[in-house]
């Protein structure tokens, strides 16, 4: 395993680490930032996990929009990455190369009222009639939904088969029946919007179907797999840049006479943080080069390290804002020094994409240990 970047790595971060970093959607999409893992056959860059997991983490240090790049996120990984995979070649053609310029917005919605950890669990349905199928649910914090053109949309066809009951669809705003409703409020990632989404007898095309019928659990393990090593890369950026201000805090700031960063408690505060983030950053690079490794996506479905990223990055960063807070002192508490917003971001990180409970459960369950 050679993580050492390239020529054309280094590049590609030091451009995104460069101020002014992109600020919003067409910033983003300018800077081929949702381009970045899209096939170069359908207008993407077609870089690989571990490039693109460098590029977010360079981003995330100089972008201060955690919202922003969570909203990126979801695009690229949950609707980008499954079209790219499961997409029949006219699905690819039809919505690879707006997704990837960043004219067509994808949201993921999986989650329902009754159906959040227990995924799969689904009461939205799907009926076959002909060359369609009729969809009904309600979906619930689906990130991206407010602004969405095209949601990636999971129902049963039948409760009674469980997750292989479960099929995908590609579900276009304008269709007849396809009602966005407003979310409840968020604390925190709020650039990044969400809502719910009401398919109300909606008409389907069977061939916006995406997979199989009842695939809908592999299209969704995919989604899981890229989703738990990418989406928080920008994470390990902001919290590299959060310990720097630390330590030029702890360097400046007086106390009994002496820079705090002298005393041990703050100092020895400052390396937990960057042991945090040392070990998250390798994890999560380990995470992408293994995507990265050529073969069926069934045996990278089985490996816990998506799940083991997606739990120490959200929970480094949440102790990690927490942490600056402590060494900003009174300062650190105030909405000025941007630390609690931080903090606020992270927590939420810690249950999109599952919860940390249930990411210890899933790699129990891929140890064997259920
Ligand atoms: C910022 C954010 C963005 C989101 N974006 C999307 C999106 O784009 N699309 C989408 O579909 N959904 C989205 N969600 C929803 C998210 O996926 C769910 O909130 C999450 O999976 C948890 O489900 P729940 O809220 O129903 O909690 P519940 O499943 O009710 O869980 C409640 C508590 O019980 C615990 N628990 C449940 N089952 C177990 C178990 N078996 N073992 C141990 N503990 C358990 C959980 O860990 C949690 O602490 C988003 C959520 C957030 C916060």
């Amino acid at each position: 395993m050679d993580l050492d970047p390239t020529p054309e790595q280094r590049a590609l971060r030091d451009r995104l680490r460069t101020d002014p970093p992109p600020a919003t959607w067409d910033g983003l999409a300018a800077a081929g930032v949702l381009a970045l893992n899209a096939p170069a056959e359908h207008g993407g860059l077609g870089h690989s996990a571990l490039t693109c997991a460098l590029a977010l983490d360079a981003l995330g240090h100089g972008c201060r929009d955690l919202g922003l790049l969570i909203s990126a996120g979801a695009h690229m990984w949950a609707v980008g990455v499954p079209v790219a995979r499961y997409g029949t070649p006219e699905q690819r053609a039809h919505y690879l190369p707006g997704l990837a310029s960043g004219r067509l917005v994808g949201a993921h919605a999986i989650t329902e009222e009754g159906t959040g950890s227990d995924a799969l669990g689904l009461d939205a349905r799907a009926r076959r009639e002909g060359d369609h199928y009729v969809l009904d649910g309600r979906k619930r914090f689906v990130t991206n939904a407010p602004d969405a053109d095209v949601f990636l949309v999971y129902a049963t066809l039948d409760p009674r088969l469980g997750f292989t009951g479960v099929t995908a669809f590609l579900v276009e705003r304008g269709r007849p029946g396809v009602r966005v409703e407003t979310e409840q409020r968020k604390m925190g990632l709020n650039s990044c919007a969400w809502g719910q989404l009401v398919l109300d007898g909606v008409e389907v095309p069977a061939a916006r179907r995406l997979g199989a019928e009842k695939q809908g659990s592999a299209v969704f393990a995919t989604v899981m797999a890229w989703e738990r090593t990418l989406l928080l890369a920008p994470l390990l950026g902001a919290m590299e840049r959060q310990i720097e201000d630390c330590a030029a805090r702890a360097r400046t700031r007086r106390q009994f006479g002496r820079r705090i960063g002298s005393f041990q408690s703050v100092s020895n505060r400052i390396v937990d943080m960057r042991l945090r983030l040392e070990t998250s950053r390798a994890l999560l690079r380990t995470a992408a080069w293994e995507l990265d490794r050529p073969g069926p996506d069934r045996d990278r479905r089985s490996s816990p390290l998506p799940e083991l990223v997606k739990l120490q990055v959200s929970e480094a960063a949440v102790a990690t804002f927490q942490d600056a807070m402590q060494i900003f002192g009174g300062h650190g508490y105030t909405e000025d020094a941007g630390i609690e917003e931080r903090l606020r971001d992270a927590l939420g990180t810690r249950i999109s994409s599952g919860t940390s409970d249930m990411q210890r459960d899933v790699v129990a369950a891929k140890l064997g240990l259920r």
